[in-house]
């Protein structure tokens, strides 16, 4: 079974109630608090020393990461984030100035985006650190775009420049909240995602949840220099353009817009953020599956994202 196939499993007859507007499967849940013209966003989130970051990693670092990556999810539903509870699990001999030092790291990035961090939990954890962090943010009604919305035809864009975040940005990225928020107040986004798991991934997700396929145009998919530097010393095998496809925790927002907005958003962009790149990388189409458009032509883009280029 697959990580999609076990969540789905998992989540197949949850207990719901009236307030619950997008439950599973998007980026956040989003529910009715009662107040008029606003939506709360719900998230939840974990590290896990050895899978998300390693033994050598700088504290602060842990503390970054934990908090960035429900930020970004915030950000994918164009939300603002507004309160923390952290969770914290450590082994007996870990040292107090360590934990000290991941709250830190937190701290910064909290203060940074106006989120208060109102409580949480220490525990005991028999030989791993790990945090988990549940996140509560709102969004204004009607500007909350699903992965859902994707229409045959529409535009698809990515932020940054994709691939080899294994070398660093995993652990630094600073999460799209006010890029989010810009597109959805200005134009009429029809879905969006964060990238935690790769572009071929997690605009699969976009493609699943709007029943659309994807036509991905190879020369305009943003390569990081990471990615192609790693390719070059021999430190990844995978071909620049594999690894944007595939490499996971870029934390850019993928979208997508009706294609009579693409240029007015491109023009709008630079002239909002001029040192993000943005980039056109393709478009929805009716038909079911993700292709790629590349010098070989049209080809399928395989199940887990990996296509081999020489
Ligand atoms: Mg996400």
């Amino acid at each position: 079974m697959n990580e999609l196939e076990f969540i789905a499993r998992l989540t197949e007859n949850l207990p719901s109630n009236r307030f619950v507007l997008t439950g599973p499967g998007d980026d956040c849940a989003v529910v009715e608090n009662g107040s008029p013209g606003q939506l709360l966003l719900l998230k939840t989130d974990a590290v896990v020393e050895g899978v998300h970051f390693d033994q050598n990693t700088v504290p602060e670092a842990i503390g970054h990461k934990a908090l960035a990556r429900c930020l970004s999810d915030i950000a994918a539903m164009a939300g603002r984030p507004l309160h923390a509870l952290v969770t914290i699990g450590f082994p007996s001999n870990c040292q107090f100035e360590f934990i000290q030092r991941i709250y830190a790291g937190l701290n910064t990035l909290a203060a940074k985006h106006d989120v208060a961090v109102v409580g949480g939990e220490t525990t005991a954890s028999p030989d791993r650190i790990f945090i988990s962090i549940a996140l509560l943010g709102s969004v204004a009604k009607g500007k909350c775009p699903l992965r859902s919305g994707a229409k045959a035809g529409d535009a698809i864009f990515v932020t940054g420049q994709l691939g080899g975040s294994i070398a660093g940005k995993h652990l630094d990225f600073q999460p799209r909240l006010a890029e989010g928020r810009w597109l959805a107040e200005n134009f009429p986004i029809s879905s969006m995602i964060d990238l935690s798991d790769g572009l071929a991934t997690d605009l699969r997700r976009i493609l699943h949840a709007s029943r659309a396929g994807a036509e991905l145009l190879a020369a305009s998919i943003p390569v990081s220099r990471a990615a192609k530097l790693r390719f070059r010393t021999g430190e990844s095998k995978k071909a620049p353009l594999t690894a944007a496809l595939t490499d996971g925790e870029d934390f850019e927002l993928l979208f997508t817009v009706p294609s009579s907005q693409a240029v007015q958003l491109l023009d709008g962009w630079k002239q909002q953020f001029p040192e993000l790149p943005l980039s056109c990388i393709g478009r929805i189409t009716s038909q079911p599956g993700l292709l790629l458009r590349s010098s070989k032509g049209l080809q399928p883009v395989t199940e887990h994202g990996y296509i081999h280029f020489a």
